[in-house]
């Protein structure tokens, strides 16, 4: 693909591009606005609002406690199912449950607890921070020394695959890595580092909270055992909608939930007092589900399966290309960096640009240009693009935007530094 930096160019590629009109299944209110923050929280889908006020007004209001019995009950594991085809696994190993942070909480413990003459999990340093957090929780918790080796990325974008396979050996137990970075959208090769713990006997559990319904994902393909990841990113389920779980079916009866509760009992309704796991995937949950924001994450869900993986990121990558071609030609002369793979095959759905006054620009984007990226410290601007609604369009006025930011030195007048949330 030979790009220009015409607007010419962009009007032509949305003219062409056969997912355009997913864009009006969103609700698009501030046509100006440029949002390229969908890998934090994407765009809220027209049926979602319409499915919300059914469940509100008809099911809550009207069918009260029947509701359980006409449909709630079975939500998480029918939504599963279908984020299941997103991913590349069965319908019955993938289920939503409670948050990413939780659900990596119960899977990597029940992997460790699982084989205790393993004492070692090995991660990386590009990890998100609160997947570290919960690994540490996991280590203080288990009655044996256990080990997190955080393997550090030699240039903080790509992963340090070389060196996790030094360190992977007989006495890891587990081996955990988001799959796409949160920072620099690297990717793993999902087959290749899966190979490369089972090699060792290590069971490999993958976050997948920027690559679900970004980039493809085939958890079968490359043998996976066990994944967590969110639905509010890529998925378009709205803020703080639960998130997803998969356990390879050979594991869902070898492994258990740590946080043993009633929706995971074999017979719930029969009210024992002892603790009997159900048979299949249902035991890795704890408590009543939330069952608002676990229904609305379907018409999110429907849109990417309608659009199909395979389309979409062919069109994220021509997107993502785009925009690094405009930095290159408009922004790398002004002080820029790349952050994020200049290969595509490594790279996410979002890229990240650096530059020393990158917190300013990001605060003059929001404030003075209708552009909504990410800030992720300590320089990273974040622009994430969802070919479902992105547009090349939006691409094109974003980077022409921040190139004003800066000729016109806009960010001066925003201080340095601050922890809110961007
Ligand atoms: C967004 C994200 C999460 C979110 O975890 P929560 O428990 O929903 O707060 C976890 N891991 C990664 C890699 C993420 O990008």
């Amino acid at each position: 693909m030979i790009f220009t930096t015409d607007v010419n160019f962009a009007q032509e590629m949305d003219a062409q591009d056969e997912l355009a009109s997913f864009r009006h299944r969103f609700v698009i209110s501030e046509p100006n606005l440029i949002y390229l923050d969908g890998n934090s929280l994407g765009r809220l889908p027209h049926d979602s609002i319409t499915l919300a006020q059914e469940i509100v007004n008809e099911q809550w209001g009207n069918r009260l406690i029947r509701g359980w019995n006409e449909g709630w009950m079975g939500l998480q594991e029918q939504i599963g199912g279908k984020i299941a085809q997103l991913l590349g696994a069965a319908a019955d190993e993938v289920i939503i449950a409670d948050s990413t942070s939780t659900n990596l909480f119960k899977l990597a413990l029940a992997a460790v607890l699982a084989q205790p003459n393993r004492h070692k999990i090995v991660t990386d340093d590009l990890n998100f921070p609160s997947d570290l957090y919960i690994l540490q929780g996991v280590a203080r918790l288990v009655n044996q020394p256990l080990h997190i080796q955080v393997i550090p990325s030699s240039d903080g974008i790509h992963g340090p695959v070389e060196a996790l396979m030094q360190a992977i050996d007989e006495d890891t137990a587990l081996v955990t890595l988001s799959h796409t970075v949160f920072k620099s959208a690297y990717m793993y090769d999902l087959t290749a580092v899966t190979h490369l713990a089972h090699q060792s006997g290590a069971l490999m559990l993958w976050d997948l909270s920027h690559s679900a319904g970004s980039v493809p994902v085939d958890l079968h393909g490359a043998n996976v055992d066990l994944a967590v990841g969110c639905t509010y990113k890529y998925l378009n389920g709205g803020p703080g909608s639960p998130a997803f779980l998969y356990v390879r079916r050979d594991l869902q009866g070898k492994l258990g939930n740590p946080i043993t509760g009633w929706m995971g009992q074999q017979h719930m309704f029969d009210f024992a007092l002892s603790y009997e796991r159900d048979s299949g995937l249902r035991h890795f949950l704890t408590g009543t589900p939330p069952v608002l924001s676990t229904a609305t994450i379907e018409p999110g869900v429907d849109l990417l399966l309608a659009a199909g993986m395979a389309r979409l990121r062919a069109k994220s990558v021509q997107q993502t290309e785009y925009l690094i071609y405009l930095y290159e030609q408009w922004l790398a002369p002004l002080g820029f960096r790349l952050n994020s793979p200049r290969e595509a095959n490594r790279r996410g759905s979002h890229v990240s640009l650096g530059h020393d006054d990158g917190w300013r620009i990001d605060q003059a984007l929001i404030h003075d240009m209708e552009v909504i990226p990410d800030f992720r410290h300590p320089d990273n601007i974040r622009l994430g693009i969802a070919p479902l609604y992105t547009s090349y369009h939006d691409i094109y006025e974003a980077m022409r935007r921040l190139r004003l930011v800066m000729e016109r030195r806009l960010y001066e007048k925003y201080d340095e530094g601050s922890t809110a949330v961007t």
